[in-house]
């Protein structure tokens, strides 16, 4: 494995992360029991996809098990999602007629991409409610024309009121930004986070724990970025003219489930950068 792809796979403390076995025998067949989903089944109450997961098996390790499994893998989303539609119809017929109808998000997420933060579900928003972009180590970069048209659309289109920069601790992007060796592809990506550490390279050398340096800079980090977010026309432009969207930083905490709000002071920080970013005037 590639060391950049080690790095980022491996949590800093929760070791949670379960990856396919490169020889799919006993922990998968553990972890997914009994038969495949019948896909002509009448449409039944949401499960849970914990719960769907567990309909699942595999007998052996050989290629038409392998087969079988990842057919199985794959079909249960289409399972989960055929009685989530149902049921939401069931209970309020008019709901996809309004999800059709357009959307109108009050929040713009820009988070990590790691796999242990369901946004919607740890917060209690339906679809429609937030719009979301999420890449590793939640970065906002300038040249990145994903992030940018992101935050573009959501602030000029969409009317978003809050913008959240959520971090997490733990996170492998930042601790592979804290490993200095040559990370191919990534190293462009995570000289963001490097530069973060630069920045404030006395505060973080002063922290003698390792794990307690790595979240200090995922938390400076998420400062970081949220600066940059404020750095774009269209937040500076929106909010001269409707007083909207607020930036804010975040960190989630695997620990306790809890997110953790960074109380970034949104006015001071657009008053600080504007001496040289200033780009309010259209
Ligand atoms: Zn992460």
């Amino acid at each position: 494995m590639h060391p950049a792809a080690r790095i980022l796979s491996r949590p800093l403390r929760f070791a949670v992360a379960r990856p396919l076995p490169s020889s799919p025998s006993v922990p998968l067949a553990r972890r997914f029991a009994s038969s495949c989903c019948n896909t002509s089944s009448p449409a039944k109450p949401a499960s849970s996809p914990a719960q769907a997961r567990t309909k699942f098996t595999m007998a052996g390790s050989d290629n038409q098990s392998v087969s079988q499994y990842l057919e199985q893998s794959h079909e249960r989303l289409f399972e989960y999602n055929r009685q989530w539609a149902a049921d939401k119809a069931a209970k309020d017929p008019e709901y996809f007629v309004r999800l059709n109808a357009g959307q109108a998000p009050e929040y713009l997420w820009i988070g990590c991409s790691d796999s242990r933060i369901p946004v919607e579900q740890l917060l209690g928003l339906e679809p429609g409610e937030a719009f979301v972009h999420r890449n590793i180590a939640n970065l906002v970069v300038n040249t990145d024309l994903s992030v940018m048209s992101v935050i573009n659309y959501a602030v000029r289109h969409l009317g978003v009121k809050h913008i959240i920069v959520c971090g997490h601790y733990g996170c492998g992007g930042v601790k592979a930004a804290m490993t200095p060796k040559d990370l191919g592809l990534l190293n462009p990506w995570l000289r963001n986070i490097r530069d973060v550490y630069r920045l404030h390279e006395a505060e973080l050398d002063a922290i003698a724990d390792q794990d307690a340096r790595y979240n200090r800079l995922v938390e400076l980090s998420v400062v970081e970025q949220c600066r940059n977010v404020i750095k774009t026309a269209a937040i500076q432009q929106s909010f001269k003219k409707n007083q909207y969207p607020i930036v804010h930083g975040w960190v989630f905490d695997f620990k306790d489930g809890l997110v953790k709000d960074l109380k970034v002071d949104f006015k001071a920080m657009l008053e600080g950068i504007q001496k040289i970013y200033n780009l309010s005037d259209e």
